[in-house]
């Protein structure tokens, strides 16, 4: 098994940086679709643009490289025992290398191992065939899209559609509704795999395991593949679009399998991926490990670029940031207004956000901005380096934003899928706003970041939850929460909530 660490290797490192082709199509034409000019079509144009600076760089699509997630199948007689040790070796290795973001943190400690391994991860399945060759097959799915999961036990009660009961119209209202309560949150548009039945715990296994299908194959089950079509239809004219923004684009694909269940569960389990679906497999020779074949692609078909333009559009129109920020700066920004940062800007995820509510910032925060961002870094010629910087799911941070906002004086806070009442009172109260950034835009904001100045509580937190001090020019994003009580995301939940009644009365 001489080539099995360099195939395991670059299985991890194209999934990471290169998204597979019915990804890429799918997302072209949702991007087509989008209505040109509006917050959704630019975060298309961003999201595209990133998809091709990832390709072309080698650097992961998204910070969040997720958890590794692999499923093998090895012919009688393989030793599964060599290739999980391989696995686990190519995962380090490519967490040294800034193809993944060190993941792995121990849930009674807090610490973070530094190279994704640790108790369970990463998460292997093992299944013997009669092939002759060993098949591996890998999704990085990131925590944004993983915590917009859903289980479903029917009957229940859901909100703007009523009763879903043990019958097909129940499932679909279930997939309905977790589509839209994922809005913006798990980088829309997004991807479902779910399971009609089986246990709790199994169920999640076999929706998940739905994601491993192309988005465009077509279900050998008449009665399911005519169900996928109908999610297809009814989720795309809810109203989410891209990051939540609200848009024509909601959903790039819906994939359902059936298992049989006990007589007294009825479970309907939603596995959400965000548009950054990265998922691929190989095919290595039993002898050698050597790549024989890759899934998921066509060896004929060369890569698509997606980008329409350059990355975000220009109009003149732009608000320039240089933090750090007065008041009346801020309380002049609207929702809906783009704002392009440039200068200092701190990142600060969930163990910040804890540790500010027992102890003062390690830095000044007086009129900062505040980025919820897990950047993937590296140290090169003894300077660090962003290799990935996208923003991720701030809802999170809900039960300790405003306590950071109000007593430190954070002016701007940056994130993606919006935030609830509490901070928006926050917001209103001390005058401050939240921009919402290009959920998985990791490239593309990677690129906006002129210089590490620092880094603090590095050693407690570990690399993604420490708080980096960076230098950023033309960091673009849009106003969604703004200091005079006005929410994007909540006038987006209305909106699509009342569409997915128009849907249930037809
Ligand atoms: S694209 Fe969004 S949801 Fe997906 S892994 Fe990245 S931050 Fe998370």
């Amino acid at each position: 098994m001489e080539f099995l660490a360099t195939s395991l290797l670059e299985l991890i490192t194209q999934t990471s940086t290169n998204l597979p082709p019915d990804v890429r199509a799918a997302m072209s034409i949702a991007a087509n679709a989008e209505t040109p000019a509006t917050q959704s079509a630019q975060a298309f144009d961003i999201i595209l643009s990133n998809v091709d600076m990832a390709n072309d760089d080698e650097g992961p699509i998204c910070q969040d490289t997720g958890m590794p997630t692999f499923l093998i199948h090895t012919p009688v007689g393989v030793n599964q025992i060599r290739i999980k040790q391989a696995i686990r070796e190519a995962v380090a290795e490519a967490t040294r290398l800034g193809k993944l973001r060190p993941n792995s943190v121990d849930s009674i400690t807090g610490k973070n191992s530094g190279n994704n391994l640790g108790v369970e991860t990463p998460v292997m399945h093992f299944e013997q065939w009669e092939e002759q060759e060993i098949e591996i097959k890998l999704i990085l799915k990131g925590g944004g899209c993983e915590n917009t999961n859903n289980q479903y036990s029917v009957p229940c009660n859901l909100d703007h559609l009523g009763r879903a009961d043990r019958n097909l119209e129940g499932v679909r209202k279930c997939i309905l509704h977790a589509v839209w309560l994922a809005q913006g949150k798990g980088c829309a548009p997004g991807a479902v795999g779910v399971c009609i039945g089986s246990d709790r715990a199994h169920g999640y296994e076999l929706a998940k395991g739905q994601l491993f299908r192309t988005l465009d194959d077509v279900n050998p089950d008449p009665v399911l593949a005519k169900l996928e079509a109908e999610i297809m239809d009814e989720a795309n004219r809810l109203g989410v679009g891209a990051m939540g923004f609200g848009g024509k684009s909601s959903l790039i694909g819906c994939k359902i399998t059936a298992a049989n269940r006990l007589p007294a569960s009825f479970f309907v389990s939603v596995a959400y991926d965000c548009w950054a679906f990265r998922r691929l497999g190989v095919r290595l020779d039993a002898a050698t490990g050597a790549i024989v074949q890759w899934l998921y692609r066509d060896p004929n078909r060369p890569v698509e670029r997606l980008a329409r333009g350059e990355g975000f559009p220009l109009t003149g129109r732009e608000v320039v940031l240089t933090p750090p920020l007065a008041e009346a700066q801020v309380r002049a920004l609207k929702v809906g207004d783009v704002v392009l940062i440039t200068g200092e800007m701190f990142t600060g995820r969930d163990n910040v956000h804890a540790y500010l509510m027992k102890n003062p910032p390690p830095v000044n925060l007086n009129g900062a901005a505040l980025y919820h961002c897990g950047p993937v870094m590296l140290q090169e010629g003894g300077e660090w380096r962003v290799k990935a910087a996208g923003p991720p799911t701030s809802i999170r941070e809900e039960p300790y934003q405003a306590d950071v906002i109000k007593p430190y004086g954070v002016r701007v806070v940056i994130g993606k899928g919006g935030m609830s009442k509490k901070t928006s009172d926050a917001l209103k109260e001390f005058g401050a706003v939240y921009l919402n950034g290009i959920g998985g835009a990791a490239q593309y904001y990677a690129r906006t970041v002129e210089k590490v100045l620092g880094v603090s509580l590095k050693e407690e937190f570990g690399i993604p939850e420490a708080m980096w001090h960076l230098r950023v020019r033309d960091f673009a994003a849009i106003v969604t929460m703004d200091a005079h009580g006005n929410s994007l995301h909540a006038d987006i939940e209305n909106a699509t909530g009342e569409q997915l009644e128009a849907l249930q009365q037809v």
